[in-house]
Formats: C-alpha cells, sequence, structure tokens
C-alpha cells in the first residue's frame, strides 16, 4: 500500500472528485487505481485562502513499484508505513499476584485492557462507582447543588473524561502510532468509524459512557476484574518495592505490580503516597476562567460564507497570548457548542470545566482561559500546589455565594474592573447557576493582569471574543496534575520498585488520548518487568 499526503480539494467537491484527484496526482489512469482508503481528513481555514479539504489516503495500484519509482523525487509519496499494534509479550503460566490498576480512567482502562489482551489478568480498583449511577451523581450537583465526594465529574467509571467534549487528539509524540490502537479499541467499543480519519475527532458525553462500560466488559471477558466503590487508602512498601494495597474497607490486596493511574483530582492519595516516601515533584500548571460565547460568532469569525457546514461542524480556536509581565495566557479544553460544567470533587469548593454532546449544537461555545503558573508561584513543597488550588476553589465557592453556583463576571466588565450585575446576550450554561460579581479577586493579582490584557488581544484574532456579554466563570484550577510522581526509563517510580506511577495525575498524559497511549506504555513496561524477571 502507498500512502499520499496532502491532497488538496474543495470544501464541497462531488464524491468522485476524489478516486478522480488521486489518479490524476500520481499520473495513473482511472482503472489503475485498485483501492484507496481515507487515512485523515483535515481542513485548512486559513483567512484569505479558499476553504479546502486536506487528504492523507492509502492507495492500492495496480503496480506499486513501479509507480514509487516514477514519483522517487515526491516526498509526499511513499509506502504507507506499518500502524498496527504489536503486543510485547504474553503472561507466564506463573504469575504469582496478579497486578493491580488504580483507577478507571482512560488511562487505567487502556492499562487494565492491555493487561488483559496479554492475559495479566489485572485487577482494576476504582473509588468512584460504575458509570451510570456516577451520572446520576454527577447531575445532583447539576440539577439539585448536593456533591458527592466519591461519585462525580472527577471519580467514577471512566475518570475524568467521561462527562466531556470528548476531544480525542493530542500533541504527543506518537512515533509507533498507540494513539491509533487507543482509537481503535474505542471505535470496538462503540465509537464511530470517523474518529480514526477525521484530524480533530471528538465523541461527546453519552457515546463516552457507553463505550466505557463495553471496554469494562472487554476486560472482564479477558480475565481482568474491575471494582468499583474500593477507594485505595495506603500503600505498603518492603525494601523499597511495593507489595501490596490496602483499601478503605480495611482489605490488604498482595501484589507486586501497581499501575497508579490516579487523575489529577486524587489528592487525598497523592498525600498518602508522599507520606510513604514516594519520590514527587512540584509541576506548572494553569489557573484561569472558562469563558462563554455565541457559537455562532466562533463560527463565523473561524469560517465565514462556510459557517454551519456540516462536514466543518461547530468551529473551535486555539488561542495564545504573552502578557506584558511575563506570563502566559492561553485557551484551554475549548469545546463548540457545549456547556459548561460545575468539576469539584471537594465539598465547599467550585471548579469550572466543559463538556459538550457529539452534535456540539448547544448555544454557546466555551473554553478555559488560563494562565502558566510555576511552582515558584506556590512555595511549599510537592504538595504546595494542590493547597493553591484549594485556597482559589474555596474563594470562588464563597464568591459564588456558598451553594455551588459559580462566580461569574461579563468580559466587558471584567476588562474594566466593574463588578457585573445584570447579564446581556449570552445565557450563561454552568448548573447549578452563575452568580454575577467581580472576579478581580478569584485569582492572583498577576494572573488577573494577564487575562485582562490577553481577551482584547484575543479579540484581534477572532472578531468579537472581547464582546462585552461574553461570560467568565471560574475558577478553571484542574488543568493538569499539580505534581508528578516521576518515573525512569521503565516507567518505574524512581524509588519504589513494581510502582508504575501513570497517567495525568502523575504527571505523565493530558487529555483522553494522551491518557490512553500513556496506559498502553505502562502495562508494557509492566509486562516487559514481569517478562524479564
Ligand atoms: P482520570 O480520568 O482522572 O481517572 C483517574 C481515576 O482514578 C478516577 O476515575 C478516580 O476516581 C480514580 N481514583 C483516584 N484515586 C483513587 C484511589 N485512591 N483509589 C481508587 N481509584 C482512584 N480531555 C480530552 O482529551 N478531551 C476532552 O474533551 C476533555 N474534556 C474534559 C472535560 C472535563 C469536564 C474534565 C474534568 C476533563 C476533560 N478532559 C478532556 C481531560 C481528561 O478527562 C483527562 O486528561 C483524562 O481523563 C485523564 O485520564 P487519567 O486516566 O489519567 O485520569
Amino acid at each position: 500500500m502507498l500512502r499520499l499526503n496532502e491532497l488538496r480539494l474543495p470544501l464541497d467537491h462531488a464524491p468522485e472528485a476524489l478516486p478522480a484527484a488521486i489518479a490524476q496526482r500520481l499520473k495513473i489512469k482511472p482503472a489503475e487505481l485498485l483501492a484507496f482508503e481515507v487515512f485523515k481528513r483535515s481542513y485548512d481555514a486559513r483567512r484569505g485562502h479558499p476553504l479546502t479539504l486536506i487528504y492523507t489516503l492509502d492507495i492500492t495500484v495496480a503496480n506499486e513499484a513501479a509507480l514509487l519509482k516514477r514519483m522517487a523525487g515526491d516526498n509526499k509519496i511513499g509506502p504507507s508505513p506499518d500502524t498496527s499494534y504489536h503486543f510485547v509479550g504474553q503472561a507466564p503460566a506463573n504469575l504469582q499476584h496478579r497486578p493491580v490498576v488504580v483507577g478507571f480512567g482512560p488511562c487505567g482502562i487502556f492499562a487494565a485492557l492491555l493487561l488483559a489482551q496479554m492475559g495479566f489478568n489485572p485487577i482494576v480498583l476504582e473509588r468512584g462507582k460504575e458509570v451510570r449511577q456516577r451520572t446520576k451523581d454527577t447531575w445532583g450537583l447539576w440539577r439539585k447543588n448536593v456533591l458527592n465526594p466519591e461519585s462525580n465529574v472527577q471519580f467514577g467509571e471512566g475518570g475524568a473524561g467521561t462527562f466531556s467534549d470528548g476531544k480525542l487528539y493530542s500533541q504527543i509524540k506518537d512515533p509507533r502510532h498507540l494513539g491509533r490502537k487507543v482509537l481503535a479499541e474505542f471505535v470496538k467499543a462503540g465509537a464511530p468509524d470517523e474518529i480514526l480519519y477525521v484530524s480533530k475527532p471528538h465523541i461527546g458525553t453519552f457515546r463516552l459512557v457507553g463505550m466505557v462500560e463495553r471496554m469494562r466488559e472487554t476486560i472482564t471477558a479477558l480475565g481482568g476484574e474491575v471494582r468499583f466503590e474500593q477507594k485505595v487508602t495506603d500503600i505498603l512498601i518492603e525494601d523499597g518495592a511495593i507489595r501490596g494495597l490496602v483499601l478503605e474497607s480495611g482489605e490488604q490486596l498482595r501484589t507486586d505490580h501497581v499501575v497508579m493511574a490516579l487523575g489529577h483530582s486524587a489528592r487525598d492519595t497523592f498525600q498518602v503516597l508522599h507520606d510513604r516516601g514516594v519520590f514527587m515533584e512540584a509541576k506548572p500548571f494553569s489557573v484561569g476562567f472558562r469563558i462563554e460565547h455565541p457559537q455562532s460568532l466562533i463560527d463565523q469569525a473561524r469560517f465565514g460564507k462556510h459557517a454551519g457546514h456540516p462536514l466543518l461542524g461547530a468551529a473551535d480556536y486555539k488561542l495564545v497570548h504573552h502578557a506584558s509581565n511575563g506570563r502566559s495566557v492561553y485557551s484551554f479544553c475549548m469545546c463548540p457548542g457545549g456547556t459548561v460544567v460545575a468539576a469539584t470533587s471537594e465539598p465547599n469548593r467550585v471548579v469550572t470545566n466543559g463538556m459538550s454532546q457529539y452534535s456540539r449544537n448547544e448555544r454557546n461555545a466555551n473554553a478555559g482561559i488560563v494562565v502558566g503558573i510555576t511552582p515558584d508561584d506556590y512555595p511549599g513543597g510537592v504538595m504546595a500546589g494542590v493547597a493553591f488550588q484549594r485556597e482559589l476553589e474555596s474563594r470562588a465557592f464563597v464568591l459564588g455565594g456558598g451553594n455551588y453556583e459559580a462566580p461569574g463576571q461579563l468580559v466587558g466588565d471584567f476588562i474594566a474592573n466593574r463588578a457585573s450585575t445584570q447579564l446581556g446576550s449570552v445565557e450563561p450554561s454552568y448548573k447549578p447557576g452563575v452568580k454575577l460579581g467581580n472576579l478581580d479577586t478569584a485569582l492572583p493579582a498577576y494572573a488577573i493582569e494577564a487575562v485582562r490584557e490577553a481577551l482584547p488581544a484575543f479579540g484581534k484574532q477572532i472578531k468579537g471574543f472581547d464582546m462585552h456579554d461574553a461570560v467568565l466563570t471560574g475558577v478553571e484550577t484542574r488543568t493538569s496534575s499539580p505534581l508528578r510522581i516521576t518515573r525512569g526509563e521503565d516507567c518505574q517510580s524512581l524509588n519504589v520498585r513494581g510502582l508504575f506511577p501513570a497517567g495525568e495525575g502523575a504527571g505523565y498524559a493530558g487529555g483522553i488520548l494522551s491518557a490512553g497511549v500513556d496506559g498502553i506504555k505502562v502495562a508494557e513496561a509492566l509486562a516487559l518487568s514481569v517478562l524479564k524477571g
């Protein structure tokens, strides 16, 4: 098979124009093109250019060798790379203790799936509930202002990304095409085929719920075991190696291999690991607000006359501004046609994030507008980032009125540093509700100053971004883990053998796809450590 890169066609081309364009590009007769498959489809929506679709294609022709020879100087054509997945080994028959995966978010799911596929019969321990029950608890906060600290947006089957936009792309380097394995498994579990070839795939919340259940069934059918409402409260270490886990029930589970895929919100478990001396480091993360605009404004700014085209869907954006006080402000986890959600896992704290359905057809576009911070901004050691997040989230709870409503402000008022008293044309989507006021004290002064400078600058890139009536809600603090549970080349903790810190909580992923990829890497490393003895 041959790979043809960067074949451009107009947005509204007829289906038969694609094989015709391939034949023309390869200088072959149409009949010589035996088959083709779209490997990737993206678009070029830069202003001042006609909007075009860009295809990467896998192609079968009658005589590949002759074509490759003839097109030898053309760097857009070559043999298709092998993107299929190859297992690193199979479990030995005499494995004494089953490996344990802590956490059933995307990282834990893929670690468990791979271990199960290699015959390791993993046990998964998840502190939250199975996904249907968890959905009810999560809606309890959104609709009735009642938080369940063990079953919410952050904790439970599927992990943090279950109630999300389900964006499935990442900027990680992926020379082994592990992201392809993640996407292929998602398709097997019920995701639409298109996630394999569109450039920015997403699946939305409702589909994710069903997919997560099917992946659990696959793991179980392969000999794995998934246990819910089983919080790990301690770890047992002997002679620098993991020997077991303690559960909240008091049960002790003997094991020599643990994948710790905790997510960025397992603050109590971070503390346990820290107390037990597991090597950890403070790391940079970001804090800020969510912003909401009419989706139509973003579509218009990005796609002009093509706004609303079904192949393009609801438009997204990505923005960065380097503020004069040295801070970087950037858009984070942009959710086209979505809603802002209450994402706290701790009582009396308010955290915002965003989600959407597959259709992305809600009225508003939302995104985090966040400011990068480093451990120098929160001195005090490894756990100081958690304390810093907690302080901002508690402050937001008070500013929001003390009932899980989010504090909010119109963009025009925020820029003018004047409290908002009345909504304008943009109706905020955050449930249980928004309390208008002044966000001036919701973040450290340097962050407020940087966001105030960034919004008008963003308005120059997306016309109307700094519109008066756009709404800010806060606070956005769980952008990534505030710490790293550092591991070596073999993916094991630097000072506890058999402990494999993984995914977003350990500081090795940011997003669903990269967390899934990290789960695969760590499962492979665990398998190899067993096989090498
Ligand atoms: P998590 O998904 O956080 O999973 C960790 C799991 O560990 C949790 O289920 C938790 O309950 C469990 N756990 C924690 N402590 C313990 C313990 N002591 N014992 C047992 N179990 C424990 N990313 C994207 O790529 N695209 C998006 O569109 C997107 N939207 C998002 C929207 C929202 C509202 C949120 C909150 C996040 C979103 N993200 C998105 C980020 C994405 O969800 C995370 O990057 C990803 O889930 C990280 O995966 P993980 O497996 O490392 O951790």
